[in-house]
């Protein structure tokens, strides 16, 4: 998939892409039929899905910030098949075709540690998980950190501590509790809803503003409020501030990025007369 940017203000976002993969359509759309998220998103011979994994680097006037970092390249090729791993260079190509080297990444910000998330967080160097950006502060919500190091039984498969263990010891972790200005227009909110520590994270300069929604809105075909994936831990916190955010979004003309669209990951999000839509952002 290309890279998009976008100009927020003086700041500069561009998408990067690491690849797409496939999870299963029941799981993704929750209690929805398959007869209704079909027609958005329509099934493979396995009822699976294609989706984005989609990071967004911020070249802001405080430094350069990482949102998410993919799906990483821990998986076995058993792994890689059963989500339909589909990549083109991936992430760290992505970041390289930008100029940028990883120890350029001031800021890297996950929403929340599953491994679809984090994956290029650490890489393998001589047999060992190392931070694969070594002057980056690593910001996660704390109580996102607590629930990835002590998963609950239902969550546990959605980890990979090999994405994340070595931070803390290295250094580079910032947990944050609730909402947290990272530097001047930059602040993450927590939202839980998806996991307990999910934050989403607001991008301000030049008085034009962008929300990077991470799992709380994973594609554009979950715009309605109960459109929400049978992943979620705790639905009805996330219906209520998923319908606050993207009602304040509309109202306020930010500009959304989705990490699991297939296609372009930006957008806008008009409120007619109470319904949602979605409108073009280029
Ligand atoms: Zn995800």
């Amino acid at each position: 998939m290309n890279s998009y940017r976008v100009m927020l203000g003086e700041w500069e976002l561009v998408s990067l892409c690491d690849g797409c993969f496939r999870l299963d359509g029941g799981s993704m759309f929750g209690v929805i039929p398959k007869p209704l998220w079909e027609r958005k998103k329509p099934a493979d011979e396995r009822n699976r899905i294609r989706l984005g994994l989609n990071a967004l680097l911020v070249k802001s006037s405080h430094g350069l910030v990482l949102l998410e970092s993919g799906i990483g390249d821990k998986m076995s090729l058993r792994e890689e098949d059963l989500y339909g791993l589909e990549r083109e260079g991936g992430l760290m190509q992505a970041l390289d075709a930008e100029g940028c080297e990883p120890e350029d990444i001031d800021f890297v910000i996950h929403s929340h540690l599953h491994l679809d998330h984090c994956g290029w967080a650490t890489r393998d160097s001589g047999g060992t998980f190392q931070p694969t950006f070594p002057r980056a502060r690593y910001i996660v919500q704390r109580r996102e950190w607590d629930a990835a190091t002590s998963p609950d039984p239902r969550s546990r498969a959605s980890y990979d501590p090999r994405d994340y263990s070595i931070l803390e010891q290295k250094g580079l972790l910032a947990p944050v509790d609730g909402e947290t200005e990272i530097f001047p227009g930059l602040r993450v909110v927590h939202t839980g809803g998806h996991t307990p520590g999910h934050q989403v994270t607001y991008m301000e300069c030049g008085g034009a503003r962008c929300v990077f929604l991470g799992d709380l809105v994973p594609t554009r075909a979950h715009l309605r409020v109960n459109w929400h994936m049978g992943w979620d831990l705790y639905p009805l916190d996330l219906m209520e501030v998923k319908g606050r955010i993207l009602r304040e979004a509309a109202r306020r003309h930010d500009l959304l990025f989705f990490t699991h669209e297939d296609e372009s990951p930006f957008a806008y999000v008009e409120d007619e007369a109470g319904e949602l839509r979605l409108a073009p952002a280029q």
